[in-house]
């Protein structure tokens, strides 16, 4: 079978971009070694960021998750929660330097009266001096790639899963790509396989620098009906995330140096517990249901710039360190970073490098065209 862009991993970045370069015209595949949304996108918090949480440290991603949240609320409401987000803090000078930046970043962030916030959520903390609503919500990580390869799929996109890449050769400018269902030629190699990015690599015969992350989440019966996030420093364990009554506790980040090792690490209950304790006590007696791991791979920017296709930087548009596209060699590009709530920005800049390397003008389609529809 014959393509001409083969997309490799189905998580949010692998389908977002499966339905970019489909609605552009794209004859495109998407091969995934076991289902859809299997890997980090479903172990992740499945907060669709608003950006308060980066207006300090990294406002361009602030700037992108907050212009990225309203496109996906837009275009796909009922993968969305309907309850905002709180952020709850102990007054420090974080909390309003992080207040005055949102306003200038245009993140939403709106003081809030915290009597009301105490009536609502009786379980936080009664020293919290702040509160302040902002655009994070819920997101349902694995319907939203769903909802992405059936929209790639009635434009032409042809989906496989459970299908693991056997071996990767190049002949004259086509990828011809061996899998245990049978073999794929296609023209441009798209690797968004995340922490899992150098297994596509090693069949290209290269390798990509890559730091490895993994975090922790617990699973508790939920103490307030919707998220709460502590105003500070991003830090670990900053973050209580609410789907359908269970809170979603998190995160840590472990540097480890293989995927395949990813495991809960044996403190991490109590630490996040202790920490969350912060803001609402009432977790540190509450069982903890289940505890999963993610693990994000993460661009370290230090790419030499031979080597770099940075999208950012070739479309003259901001710098971020956040994402990265790597070319090479020949027409493969492999995708580091970025984040659930921006996977759609990064497939319309994969999109576009691809378009310039095609030489085809089409535009991208996805912040307007409803995912909901399909
Ligand atoms: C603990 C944690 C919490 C997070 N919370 C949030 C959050 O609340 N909000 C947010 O916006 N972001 C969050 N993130 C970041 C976000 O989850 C990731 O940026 C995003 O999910 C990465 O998606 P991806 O498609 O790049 O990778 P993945 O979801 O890992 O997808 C890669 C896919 O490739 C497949 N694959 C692997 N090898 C092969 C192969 N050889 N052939 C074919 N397929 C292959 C895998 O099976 C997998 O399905 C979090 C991350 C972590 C770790």
């Amino acid at each position: 079978m014959r393509y001409e862009v083969v997309i490799f991993g189905g998580g949010a970045t692998g389908t977002a971009t499966f339905r970019d370069l489909a609605m552009r015209g794209f004859e495109a595949a998407l091969v995934e070694r076991r289902t859809i949304a299997s890997g980090t996108t479903s172990a992740s918090h499945q907060n669709l960021l608003g950006g308060l949480r980066y207006v300090i440290n990294d406002p361009i991603v602030a700037q992108e998750c907050a212009e990225e949240n309203a496109i996906i609320s837009a275009i796909a409401p009922e993968v969305i929660g309907k309850l905002r987000n709180y952020f709850v803090g102990f007054g420090t000078e974080y909390a309003w330097r992080a207040l005055r930046a949102a306003k200038q970043l245009h993140v939403e962030a709106t003081e809030l009266d915290l009597r009301n916030v105490f009536a609502e959520i009786p379980s936080l903390n009664t020293d919290l001096a702040v509160a302040v609503e902002t655009n994070d919500r819920n997101i349902n990580a694995q319907r939203f790639c769903w909802l992405n390869c059936s929209s790639a799929e009635l434009c032409g996109g042809s989906l496989f899963q459970g299908t693991e890449v056997r071996a990767i050769t190049e002949l004259d400018g086509i990828f011809h790509i061996k899998t245990d269902h049978g073999d794929l030629r296609t023209e441009y190699i798209i690797n968004a396989t995340g922490p899992w990015i150098n297994t596509v690599a090693a069949k290209l015969d290269t390798s990509i620098p890559v730091t490895f992350s993994q975090g922790t989440i617990i699973v508790q019966q939920a103490l307030s009906p919707r998220g709460i996030q502590h105003l500070r420093e991003p830090s670990d364990a900053d973050a209580y995330i609410v789907h359908d009554g269970y809170g979603w506790l998190g995160t840590t980040s472990t540097t480890i140096s293989n995927p395949e090792e990813a495991s809960p690490e044996p403190w991490a209950g109590a630490y996040l517990k202790k920490e969350i304790a912060h803001i609402l006590p009432g977790v540190e007696n509450q069982r903890t249901l289940s505890t999963f791991v993610g693990i994000r791979a993460l661009a370290d920017g230090n790419y030499p710039e031979s080597a770099t296709n940075n999208i950012h930087f070739q479309n003259g548009r901001r710098k971020s360190r956040d994402f990265q596209v790597i070319e090479g060699p020949k027409n493969a590009f492999h995708v580091i970073g970025g984040k659930l709530t921006t996977a759609r920005l990064m497939a319309e800049k994969i999109a576009d490098v691809l378009c310039d390397k095609a030489a085809r003008s089409a535009r991208c389609q996805t912040a307007n065209e409803p995912l909901s529809s399909v």
